[in-house]
């Protein structure tokens, strides 16, 4: 449908409605690209490197990300008081909120994602899976209606058998979900759940799954724009994860063969366009290890955290390619022009305790880095000197490194991780090299147990 959207416009400033490594992230796109770039920052960020980075600032309030990076008319507000043309999201806080998405739209403001509607939809675990089940992708087995009650789980529960995994249908960063084992513990978790997912994301509903066994998390990146044009940029295995988020990513995955990696890829494919889908994206699937079937868990509306993987096996920008496809551009790139050469590992660096997954705020008091070199990035959101505050997800960066293959990937991981100093704070750092050094990761034999197991299942 043609709207004056759809035309191309030409992006000359960006506003950043993020903060931390993302926001530096997209800063270092947008020089390359000349454009320039407007950063928005709370009271608690007023020094960080990416308020000093940007080319203008606009502060937007307290701490609390409710009152500053949550507050949609305020960064609307800055957006238009700098003359900003677009906004890019980053990841979390508003990046997959539908009335953002829309109220931008509604300012004259390109919103760098994919249509205020495909949000929406995609932000119902229960609604994405209809919609990819018309499209033939294969989804976790489980009931999709509305479980009124807790006597009608019980009985959904009894046709699916357990184990089961009661989910938030809204959900996301691996909160609102829980394992049920049998019966008497889904009457007990099932008003709590529901009520969770109602504090955290405004929505009670939940739904139920199967539980999928030796489960592995693959994913596969799309790429969409206004003209039709769909292509993936392979896979990225996620497998290692805390608590249902995860830690580590690498790509390729080396649980695929050449075979299931196509077919993967292909059915992503096919589930973007089922939808309409604009801009970059994530479909991600789960394997069961036991029988070698994918389904499909949800889509990401955004870039994801760990996009550099797959920057590093194919040589793009995907925050070029968001700002272009936004701005009506269509892909730089089709299927057959999009390559990818050895394996890319990243790590995903915590200010938080190893062993019980608790945040460690603080200050840093000494940030060394191991010399530059090929094949190895850090994206980081901060500095010596920095502050961890509290009042954020604790990722204070990633380690990302590119070898020839897996194992000399590994290698450098190892390395990186050896000569990197972190003191003042708390990290995950030694839990990372633990994971280098683990047996199964490095014969690539890993579910999404793995990190229970080494930490004996905090
Ligand atoms: P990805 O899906 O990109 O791999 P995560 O699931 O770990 O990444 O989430 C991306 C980021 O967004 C993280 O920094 C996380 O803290 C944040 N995030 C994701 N979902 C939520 C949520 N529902 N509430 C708060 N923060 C979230
Ligand atoms: P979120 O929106 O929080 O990212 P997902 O549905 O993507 O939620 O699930 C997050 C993680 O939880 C997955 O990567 C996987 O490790 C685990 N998980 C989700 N659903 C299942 C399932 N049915 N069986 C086993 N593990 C699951
Ligand atoms: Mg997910």
């Amino acid at each position: 449908m043609a709207s004056p959207n759809h035309h191309e416009r030409t992006i000359r400033k960006i506003l950043i409605a993020n903060r931390g490594e993302i926001a530096r992230r997209v800063i270092r796109t947008c020089r390359q690209m000349n454009i320039n770039t407007v950063a928005v920052y709370s009271d608690a960020d007023a020094d960080a490197p990416f308020v000093r980075e940007a080319d203008e600032t606009v502060h937007i309030g307290p701490a609390q990300a409710k009152s500053s990076y949550l507050d949609m008319d305020k960064i609307i507000e800055a957006a238009l008081a700098t003359g900003a043309d677009a906004i890019h999201p980053g990841y979390g806080f508003l990046s997959e909120n539908a009335t953002f998405a829309e109220k931008c739209e509604q300012s004259g403001i390109i919103f760098i994602g994919p249509r205020a509607e495909t949000i929406r939809l995609m932000g119902s675990k229960i609604e994405a899976r209809k919609h990819m089940q018309q499209a033939g992708v294969p989804v976790v087995p489980g009931w999709d209606g509305h479980l009124e009650s807790v006597e009608h789980a019980l009985s959904v529960a009894e046709d699916l058998g357990y184990p089961l995994m009661l989910k938030a249908s809204a959900g996301g960063g691996g909160i609102g979900m829980q394992r049920v084992e049998n019966a008497e513990q889904l009457k007990k978790i099932f008003a709590s759940t529901m009520q969770r997912a109602q504090s955290f994301f405004g929505d009670s509903t939940v739904f139920l799954e199967k539980w999928i066994e030796q489960p592995r998390h693959i994913e596969v990146q799309i790429a969409c724009d206004r003209h039709g044009n769909v292509v993936h940029l392979f896979e990225r295995e996620c497998s290692v994860q805390r608590r249902n988020q995860k830690v580590i990513e690498e790509s390729p995955s080396p649980f695929l063969d050449e075979t299931q990696r196509k077919d993967l890829c292909e059915t992503a494919v096919r589930g973007a366009r089922q939808i309409g889908y604009e801009n970059v994206g994530t479909m991600e699937f789960i394997f069961d290890g036991n029988s070698q079937n994918f389904y499909f868990l949800e889509m990401n509306t955004r870039l994801q955290v760990e996009h550099p993987v797959t920057e590093e096996i194919t040589g793009l920008d995907l925050v070029e390619w968001q700002i272009r496809v936004a701005g009506g551009e269509p892909l730089p790139l089709s299927q057959n022009e999009v390559s990818k050469s050895g394996h890319a590992i990243e790590c995903r660096l915590y200010a938080e305790d190893p062993r019980t997954f608790m945040p460690s705020p603080g200050t840093i008091t000494t940030l060394t880095f191991p010399a530059q070199q090929e094949g190895v990035r850090f994206d980081l959101a901060v500095e010596e000197g920095s502050r961890v505050s509290p009042f954020y997800d604790p990722m204070i960066g990633k380690l990302i490194v590119h070898g020839r293959d897996r194992m000399q990937a590994i290698a450098k991981m190892e390395q990186v991780i050896a000569e990197l100093q972190v003191k003042g704070i708390t990290t995950n750092l030694e839990l990372l090299a633990q994971v280098m050094q683990n047996h199964d990761f490095r014969r690539g034999e890993y579910s999404t147990q793995l990190l229970d197991r080494m930490t004996g299942g905090i």
